[in-house]
């Protein structure tokens, strides 16, 4: 029974029509004439004619609590109100209850905070860190990994779709331990070995860091192979280097049973790095360490201007105590187990569903033709979208995006 306010700016077509001269050739790509959304409430958006859409999406896996959740504006409207921004080199009250309330939800010696403006900065810091820390330069990361945009993170990314320029800053990638698609299947052990060889072959035996998520998000919901992190934490730590946690999507209780994804494998990282559902929305990441991991930026006066600015940082509390109060993490659970064995139920049904993956409200559906050469349902997904097309604007770079997509995950 909710109705958004009546909408009075510029409509999609007059957008359109500045396109060329204002817009980012990026808001174009999918859409020749995108949505215009012009208001969100908790799970639903709305675009200029008041049409309703279940965001199924969550903003881009980042509005957790809700968009526009009443607690979080508040708390941004008051932080904005007494101080909007000063410098991360003086305290001020938001930044330093937020480090605190965050350092709690770690386990083990993870205290120190640095706050970044999103998650590509804070694993571009994790992996200065350590480097700086082992004064060794080699990372490893997984192939299929996501991990950012700049000069390291796009290294460490490996997926043909999102890396735009192939300097390796000193980055190796190891073998993914994809229980689906991967050559030992759900034995986490054996890909771990892969880690063993990479240190013993492609580096001189000592390494900076190895990052990983604990459940690949753009990579398509890929949950690791069971006692992988485990193994290869062991082999990193034997070679001199430090064990990062990309927790951008799997963090702040998405996958309902615990509240980081690495809980998940029974490991205790030396660096966590975290962004989108921290915020619920607004521009913050974090990189949390060790007190001995962080000494090696003490002594260096690290500093960005805007990361941890008050108001940031203010609406990052509140979505820990919206998380708690509303029990966030423990509905990602309920609701999250009910959805998994609701689609595995139709897995029984539709030879189509060839996977169902994934942990709390972080799950993922695999299609495929034929069950057993696992053959991505490439012309059949692009048949549903052919289907869909009516209600959007112009599909075919959406289109032709995808089917790049499913054949590299058929082949990777
Ligand atoms: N790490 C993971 C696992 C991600 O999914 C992403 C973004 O999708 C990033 C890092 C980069 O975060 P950002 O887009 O905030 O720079």
């Amino acid at each position: 029974d909710y109705s958004p306010p009546a909408y009075t700016g510029p409509s999609v077509d007059d957008i359109y029509k500045k396109r060329k001269e204002f817009l980012s050739p990026s808001m174009f790509y999918f859409y020749k004439k995108p949505l215009n959304i012009v208001h969100g409430k908790m799970q639903y958006l709305y675009d200029e004619t008041g049409r309703r859409y279940l965001d199924s999406f969550g903003g881009i896996a980042t509005v957790s609590c809700g968009h526009c959740h009443p607690e979080i504006v508040q708390a941004i409207v008051n932080q904005t109100n007494s101080l909007q921004h000063s410098t991360i080199l003086y305290f001020n009250p938001a930044i330093a209850e937020f480090g605190e309330a965050l350092a709690s939800k770690l386990p083990g010696d993870l205290k120190v905070v640095f706050f970044t403006n999103s998650g590509t900065e804070a694993n571009e810091l994790a992996i200065m860190m350590a480097r700086l820390y082992t004064g060794s330069h080699d990372i490893i990361s997984l192939r299929n990994s996501y991990h950012g945009n700049a000069a390291a993170t796009m290294g460490a990314t490996a997926q043909c779709n999102w890396k735009f320029n192939v300097i390796q800053n000193g980055v190796h990638h190891a073998l993914n331990p994809d229980p689906y698609r991967g050559v030992f299947g759900s034995d986490g052990k054996m890909y771990a070995k892969d880690v063993q060889d990479l240190i013993q072959f492609s580096t001189c035996g000592k390494v900076a860091a190895f990052i990983s998520e604990a459940i690949q998000g753009v990579g398509g919901i890929v949950d690791l192979a069971p006692g992988y992190l485990p193994a290869v934490y062991k082999s990193i730590k034997e070679a001199g280097g430090v064990c990062i946690a990309d927790e951008v999507q799997a963090g702040f209780g998405r996958t309902g049973s615990h509240f980081w994804g690495f809980q998940g494998q029974g490991v205790v990282p030396d660096i966590v790095t975290m962004a989108k559902g921290i915020g619920n929305g607004v521009p913050l990441g974090a990189v949390v360490t060790t007190p001995e991991i962080a000494e090696v930026l003490t002594r260096r006066s690290y500093f960005n201007t805007f990361g941890g600015n008050p108001v940031c940082t203010a609406a990052g509390h509140a979505v820990l105590r919206v998380i708690e109060k509303e029990k966030l993490q423990e509905n990602a659970h309920v609701v999250g187990s009910y959805l998994k064995d609701r689609l595995t139920a139709l897995k029984d049904k539709h030879e189509i569903i060839g996977d169902v993956r994934g942990r709390g409200l972080m799950l993922g559906v695999e299609l495929v033709t034929d069950r057993e050469q696992k053959t991505p349902a490439k012309a059949e997904i692009l048949h549903l979208m052919d289907q869909i097309k009516g209600i959007c604007n112009n599909f075919t770079l959406l289109y032709e995006w995808f089917a790049k997509l499913i054949t590299f995950r058929a082949t990777n």
